[in-house]
């Protein structure tokens, strides 16, 4: 039986890569310095990897931002804008496709960016051109396995499988069907294979995580295609699947002439019994038994006996044992977490401790639990201690999940009957204009945060000069005349931080960082145990704000899903259940901010859309509870207490229905990059209630146009009723600057009024 590793966290444990980078792109460090970084964290982490005593290795999944541009770069998949000549692929070229600029050659576009599956990694949308030729463009990856080899690792190059990689492309000008190009690019693959066979190498992992969705037919015959004709390659290929079980995918991938085949044994749990009946007794099983995305310590117990029963199948020689997927997704290692209070941390494990996880399996299946008996016995007691803790565990969160109700899940009236009263109670004019909460956090701002973390200042000093930022956000937007008021959230430094720190059942990591693309990193909040509000979070700043103005301020308020989709969440009951008590903890504040006279209320989910499951045939589930989620948090109020909702993005076609069962009274969305097309969801199906579509993109640092903005919420105004629509940015304004935000502001204003007298001059003819 075989341990191994599919992948490991590139950015280092004090984020040296993120450094090194930044460092570089800002001309401070020249290529070499930059490699030198690559190498050394390579070094380290292979030899992370070997200490855990682990068999095989996996390379090639080191980066210097992105591994699906990586493999672009080794097949030569470079966009014209960049003019390549057909040289080899080199940094500066790579990071102006990553970023639009290097410090050497010309800008140009970057490439686009998005979501790798459903994790909160972005990666880079390969560009694909009709006809488009492949050729080996880069030696990256030879010349890491030559490293590897060196330094005496036990090496399995990993690479992205043709199906997925070309599954995550896109097609650039002329349309033309992405699947024509696939012999091609096996052709490349072949060439890539025989250097890495000739490299020594015996294994190659090659990972297919499209696998995992739902695929046209046309796709699954490609897989087909793809690996009879990879099948001569002079190396064995572990097929790698994740993220999901293969369902009406497993005959296929069963099937397919590989050597090897990895199975995520934890989001797909259940999938082994079908996966023990149907693999061929020629092929290796890899079975991921360690959670490679959440942050708890696996119950070796529960592992040992399905890896047992596995076993007695198929005996142990063609097993191995990994985690689920690559470790990319989890922080590098708990041992950096000094500070941690003891009793959460024995509960968790990171990068580090996964992989000990994985080699103290692989001892007790080899050598009989009792090889290992002291360490499980410590691993038991670590799960007892957290199946029981009170720090975990609040009865009375429970019950008051349990007694939610459905009345809890209604606003009194519906939206016809709660508009009116609300218009008359906030005084607002056709085309109202507000923004999306957040004013630029200026280096002052920063600086006044670190100084109270560091406790160089005294609390009241903080809190003076927050009321100062607010007071100066209040009065601007009342220069500018702007309809409904935020306060600019000056005192939060992350939408999700600054509530999970005020929530118990929320802890924080000091060097938690997960990769989210490039040099960006998040440190995600750990959600552990029953969530309770012990005291109100926004209450005081946005009564303050409130008591400068006349005009109506919002209140500000993250979502319930949008903070379980962005942390790590217990796995020890189900999401539905730890969302509806973050949900009630939200629905307090609501009220409190109602009661302390707060005319309008906004709840951001930021991350409802990208919570959606990779399967279609598990959406409705999800939706189901993130809506009643949403629902619990907003409905107690009163009929003219207005509720907002923000998402940062508008391809909504597929969940519009969600998004309107929600009931906000009020939806801002991200549109003006698409020019209103996205607004096409809005053709088919009438959404009821109103809507803030952006006219312009916070993005760019360029001043909005009042005609653009005017022309925009006219195409706006075709799709959706006048009298429905609000004008605002679309999202918040936090990485602007006053100068930019200034004349942005003041045309949005005028793009107002101006649309508010064409409109009523309409009405009144
Ligand atoms: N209220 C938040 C802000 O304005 C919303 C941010 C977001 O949606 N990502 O910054
Ligand atoms: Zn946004």
């Amino acid at each position: 039986m075989k341990t191994h590793n599919l992948g490991f966290p590139r950015i280092g444990h004090r984020r040296e890569l993120k450094f090194a980078l930044e460092r570089y792109w800002r001309g401070k460090v020249d290529r070499a310095a930059l490699e030198s970084v690559g190498r050394e964290l390579r070094e380290r982490h292979w030899r992370l990897q070997q200490e855990a005593g682990l068999e095989l290795i996996p390379v090639g999944d080191f980066s210097f931002y992105d591994h699906v541009l990586d493999h672009s770069a080794l097949f030569g998949v470079v966009p014209e804008r960049f003019e390549w000549q057909g040289e080899e692929v080199d940094l500066d070229l790579y990071f102006r496709m990553a970023r639009g600029r290097a410090p050497r050659g010309k800008p140009a576009a970057a490439c686009e960016m998005t979501k790798w599956f459903d994790t909160n990694y972005h990666y880079l949308v390969p560009e694909l051109v009709k006809g488009q030729r492949f050729r080996l463009g880069s030696d990256r990856l030879f010349s890491e396995v030559e490293e590897a080899k060196r330094r005496g690792i036990p090496f399995k190059p990993v690479l992205i499988g043709p199906v997925t990689w070309l599954w995550l492309a896109k097609e650039k000008g002329e349309p033309f069907d992405r699947l024509t190009l696939l012999d091609g690019l096996l052709e490349v693959y072949d060439e890539v294979l025989v250097r890495l066979a000739e490299q020594g190498a015996e294994w190659v992992q090659v990972d297919e995580p499209a696998l995992a969705l739902d695929l046209p037919l046309g796709w699954k015959q490609a897989f087909e295609r793809a690996y009879h004709r990879l099948h001569s390659a002079p190396v064995k290929i572990l097929l790698t699947t994740y993220f999901g079980p293969l369902e009406e995918n497993l005959s296929l991938a069963v099937r397919l002439p590989t050597a090897g085949l990895h199975v995520d044994l934890v989001s797909g749990a259940g999938q082994l019994p079908a996966v023990l009946d149907q693999l061929p007794p020629y092929k290796t099983l890899s079975l991921g038994v360690v959670d490679g995305r959440n942050v708890w310590r696996t119950d070796l117990a529960a592992v040992l006996r399905t890896l047992s029963g596995a076993i007695e199948r198929i005996g142990s020689e063609r097993l191995w044992i990994a985690p689920s997927c690559s470790l990319l997704h989890v922080p590098l290692d708990l041992e950096m977490e000094t500070e941690m209070d003891p009793e959460l941390r024995g509960w968790l494990a990171f990068a580090v401790q996964k992989l000990h996880e994985v080699e103290l399996l692989g001892h007790a299946l080899e050598q009989g639990d009792r090889s290992v008996e002291k360490e499980l016995t410590e691993w038991r007691r670590a799960m007892d201690t957290r199946r029981r803790s009170t720090r975990i565990h609040r009865p009375e969160v429970a019950r008051r999940v349990a007694q939610v109700d459905e009345g809890m899940l209604h606003r009194r009236s519906p939206y016809v009957r709660r508009r009116p009263l609300q218009r008359t109670r906030m005084a607002l004019p056709l085309f109202p204009t507000t923004t999306i909460g957040s004013f630029p956090q200026t280096e002052h701002i920063r600086g006044m945060r670190r100084a109270r973390r560091s406790g160089r200042i005294p609390e009241e000093e903080y809190v003076a000069a927050m009321r100062a930022e607010i007071a100066r956000a209040i009065h601007k937007q009342e220069e500018y005349g702007l309809d409904l008021l935020v306060h600019g959230e000056p005192e939060r430094s992350d939408m999700v931080e600054y509530f999970g720190e005020q929530l118990e059942g929320f802890a924080f990591t000091r060097f938690g960082w997960v990769q989210s693309y490039g040099s960006r990193c998040v440190k995600p909040p750990i959600l552990y145990g029953d969530v309770h509000r012990p005291k109100p979070m926004t209450v005081d700043w946005i009564r303050y704000a409130q008591s400068l103005t006349e005009r109506p301020v919002k209140g500000m308020l993250t979502g319930p899903v949008t903070l379980l989709n962005w942390s790590f969440v217990r796995d020890d009951q189900p999401l539905a259940e730890t969302c509806m008590q973050i949900a009630l903890a939200l629905r307090d504040e609501v009220l409190d901010l109602e009661a302390a006279g707060i005319r309008a209320i906004q709840i951001d989910e930021a991350a409802l859309r990208e919570g959606l499951p990779l399967r279609r045939d598990r959406w409705a589930e999800y939706l189901e509870w993130a809506v009643r989620a949403f629902r619990l948090t907003a409905c107690g109020v009163r009929d003219e207490t207005q509720i907002h909702t923000h998402m940062c993005y508008s391809e909504f076609n597929d969940i519009i229905e969600s998004i309107a069962d929600m009931d906000a009274d009020v939806i801002t969305i991200e549109t003006s990059r698409s020019q209103m097309e996205l607004l096409d969801a809005f053709e088919a199906f009438e959404y009821p209630n109103e809507i803030g579509p952006g006219v312009y993109d916070i993005h760019s640092p360029n001043t909005p146009e009042v005609e653009e903005m005017v022309r925009l919420m006219r195409a706006a105004a075709r799709r959706i009723p006048a009298d429905r629509l609000w004008v605002n940015p679309d999202c918040g304004l936090k990485t602007r600057t006053w100068e930019e935000v200034e004349p942005a502001l003041r045309n949005m204003v005028e793009a107002a009024r101006r649309l508010r007298r064409a409109f009523s001059d309409r009405a009144s003819a």
